[in-house]
């Protein structure tokens, strides 16, 4: 009894910070929002090839957190609340496109995706404050007031870079996009992703960035990664922005990599880094019970069961491990786990 008021009172809080977090101006046009609208993170027509009765799995399919949700339907799904219909209905689509989705990126599309991937981390940060200012108990070993720091400097460099992703889109700053790995799998992978963040280790497992420096005058430096199953295919993309100097020596190792070592690598990337990945629910049960790939949703920064200390058995389970590697997690990629359409 405790448990489900404990529950309810945290999905309040919940829908109270969903509240809070709409904003009332578009953040591309400017213009007042009179009707919010439902935008996409991952392209619809990129879920509508893994949904099933209109519902996909979400990552808390694998971590279990009682909370939280584990699938929804198509609609609910990656979306966000930051900007107006008109915009949603034209700013996108170069790359939300059916005749290129599947076609090597050009830097419009590029743009494209670098826009959305910020407005989503934008909304996601403003949700995440309203979360810590009401109080809310869901991690509760968490410094909030440095949590809230965090929250405003990361605020910070993603509204200047989509300032400056504007811009390129525009025409008024030279595009500068590197592209630092494309790929179509001929057949379809039961994920879908869309999204930005920081790498901080190359594939050889050395430091590119410093995940614990917190010098404020420094930009935070990341990468677009893309995983999009549509029409029998799969793209694979990783992208930067070339301003983002610390991938340089990485784009060399993919490029000089084997093309094995590199799918994997990125395949880690996918689940040690980005939220923002959606499941087919034909998804193999080999893949979803997998170990390795169990104990890295429970990772935060290397450290397992969130770098919390444990509290129930299943926090114990998964306590005394070392960080999860890219050798260790099933590939998702792979043929063999391909879903038939
Ligand atoms: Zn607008």
């Amino acid at each position: 009894m405790e448990e489900l008021s404990k529950k309810i009172n945290v999905q309040n809080k919940v829908k109270i910070a969903r509240q809070g977090a709409k904003p009332k101006y578009c953040l591309l046009c400017g213009k007042e929002i009179n009707q919010i609208c439902n935008s996409h993170s991952v392209p619809y027509m990129v879920l509508n090839t893994l949904a099933e009765e209109g519902m996909l799995y979400n990552k808390n399919k694998v971590a279990e957190i009682s909370y939280f949700k584990c699938e929804d339907g198509i609609k609910r799904t990656g979306t966000f609340h930051y900007i107006c219909r008109e915009c949603d209905g034209k700013e996108f689509a170069d790359y939300e496109n059916p005749e290129t989705i599947l076609t090597k990126p050009n830097d419009l599309m590029m743009a494209e995706i670098a826009i959305k991937n910020l407005l989503l981390m934008i909304s996601q940060k403003k949700y995440e404050r309203e979360l810590y200012e009401n109080d809310i108990q869901y991690l509760p070993f968490v410094n909030i007031q440095q949590m809230l720091k965090g929250n405003e400097l990361d605020t910070r460099d993603y509204l200047n870079d989509l300032e400056f992703f504007k811009q390129i889109k525009a025409g008024r700053v030279e595009y500068g996009f590197q592209i630092a790995y494309w790929e179509v799998l001929p057949f379809v992978c039961p994920i879908a992703v869309q999204g930005t963040f920081t790498i901080y280790k190359d594939m050889k497992g050395n430091q590119i960035i410093d995940p614990y420096d917190f010098d404020e005058k420094k930009k935070n430096q990341s990468v677009h990664l893309c995983v999009f199953p549509f029409n029998g295919a799969t793209v694979i993309l990783l992208f930067y922005h070339k301003r983002d100097k610390a991938y340089k020596q990485l784009w060399h190792q993919i490029n000089s990599s084997k093309r094995e070592d590199v799918l994997k690598y990125i395949n880690y990337l996918v689940f040690a880094l980005t939220d923002n990945f959606f499941f087919s629910k034909s998804i193999s049960e080999t893949i979803l019970k997998d170990d390795a790939f169990v104990r890295l949703s429970r990772e935060y920064m290397e450290q397992p069961n969130y770098g919390l200390p444990a509290i129930n058995e299943k926090d114990y389970k998964y306590l005394s491990n070392k960080p999860v590697s890219a050798d260790e997690l099933p590939l998702i990629f792979d043929e063999k786990y391909a879903i038939k359409q």
